[in-house]
């Protein structure tokens, strides 16, 4: 079983080797080749079962190949697929006042990944702070966190200081200014006449699950109000119910002026990506200012239609508030040696471990003998984010193998 091609089978082994000699070395996955999947398990081509604890960094929020959102896919694949935006489809508008109803915003702007949508974001910031705040020609700033995860593009790495991801990708984009995350004061210090945004992640993920500090979301807020800065939220990992609610700002009961979106908006089939704002700010794009030959098309429409459909639905949100609080619960009655802290909202979790227990590979490598899929962030963070469909017994089953890795 678990066989994925009918002209020959690959082992593992084989097919790790022919990825290493073919495929660019840009990642370095955990050793484990995935052949199938349904809801929160994932099987290789040898037929062992794992539990995913990564969701594909919180893209499969609503479970791997989720019946209704598959169903949308295939009906969908059946009638019609790509028009590019030359045209209108009847898939786009439905999904757009869909997703706007969801974000609470009068408007949407569709796109494929994660940074795309960063990207049109921060264009639409820039716009907006020449065209509304009236900022003389590029001098605009945005403001930006240290330890930030927005993506990969050019302009994106410019004002990432994760120096991997910028090492000999310069010149750089200017305009960014970037101030320490979780402390408001370097923030409002950073503002000048010509700030036009502050982009930053409610909770940032790849910087190891760092949530922070409550009332940090409402400072921005405040600071934004009185400086006329739009404050622009990257729920791209947070957003969909992964941390307990819709997204990630609501926790603090603030509204941001501008919503990223991606990876758990496929429904973890397709990358759709999207940019919620007002009218007043979504405005400053006017045909040609900006686009995408597939954001918006049909397929990744109806996908994301049913995607959205299964959060609410199963209500994914109260689910991951419920189960979040218990798993983390767990992981601090354990009281494992090797673990310095738990931090988490929502099922977005991570352990932190202390200095001395060694590096987090050790770990991830370990619970993956045991069936339990979860990847290291930094050398001393294991991160668990299972799929919002998780119950409760297959969660226990999981923290018995963490407990047992951990001890
Ligand atoms: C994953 C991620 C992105 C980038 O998304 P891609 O689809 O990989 O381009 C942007 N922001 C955050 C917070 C992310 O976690």
């Amino acid at each position: 079983m678990g066989c994925c091609c009918k002209k020959k089978c690959y082992s593992s082994a084989e097919l790790m080797h022919m990825e290493h000699t073919y495929g660019a070395h840009n990642y370095h996955p955990l050793e484990v080749v995935i052949s199938k999947a349904e809801g929160v398990w994932v099987w290789d081509p040898e037929g062992k079962k794992y539990l995913d604890c990564l969701s594909a960094y919180s893209a499969v929020n609503q479970g791997h190949r989720h019946p209704k959102i598959i169903k949308a896919l295939k009906d969908q694949a059946d009638v019609l697929t790509l028009t590019s935006r030359a045209f209108f489809n009847d898939k786009w508008p439905v999904f757009a006042k869909k997703l706007a109803e969801y974000t609470g915003k009068d408007m949407v702007l569709p796109m494929n990944t994660g940074a795309e949508a960063v990207e049109t974001a921060l264009k639409m910031t820039r716009r907006w702070g020449y065209e509304k705040k009236g900022i003389p020609a590029d001098k605009a700033e945005i403001i930006v966190m240290k330890e930030n995860f927005h993506g990969r593009t050019t302009t994106i790495v410019s004002f990432s200081t994760d120096p991997d991801a910028r090492i000999n990708y310069g010149p750089f984009t200017p305009g960014f200014k970037v101030v320490e995350y979780n402390d408001l004061k370097a923030v409002e210090a950073a503002i000048t006449p010509n700030t036009a945004g502050i982009l930053l992640e409610p909770i940032q993920g790849e910087a190891g699950v760092f949530v922070p500090f409550d009332g940090y979301l409402k400072g921005i807020r405040e600071i934004c109000d009185k400086h006329n800065v739009l404050f622009v939220c990257d729920e791209v990992q947070t957003g969909f119910c992964r941390t307990g609610k819709k997204f990630a700002f609501m926790h603090e009961g603030i509204v941001p002026d501008v919503i990223i979106m991606g990876k758990a908006l496929g429904g973890g089939v397709m990358p759709v990506s999207a940019v919620a704002a007002n009218k007043d700010i979504m405005g400053v794009f006017t045909p040609g200012t900006h686009g995408s030959t597939f954001g918006g098309n049909p397929l990744a429409c109806a996908v994301a239609t049913a995607a959205l459909d299964v959060l609410t639905e199963e209500k994914l949100d109260e689910k991951a508030e419920e189960l979040g609080k218990y798993f983390r619960e767990r992981l601090v009655k354990m009281k494992s040696p090797k673990v310095d802290i738990v931090r988490g909202k929502g099922l977005l979790n991570a352990v932190v471990l202390k200095k001395e227990a060694g590096k987090a590979r050790i770990y991830t490598t370990a619970l993956k003998e045991k069936g339990v899929l979860a990847k290291e962030t930094h050398e001393w963070i294991i991160r668990f984010a299972p799929p919002l469909t998780v119950t409760k017994e297959e969660l226990d089953w999981a923290l018995d193998i963490i407990a047992e890795v951990l001890k």
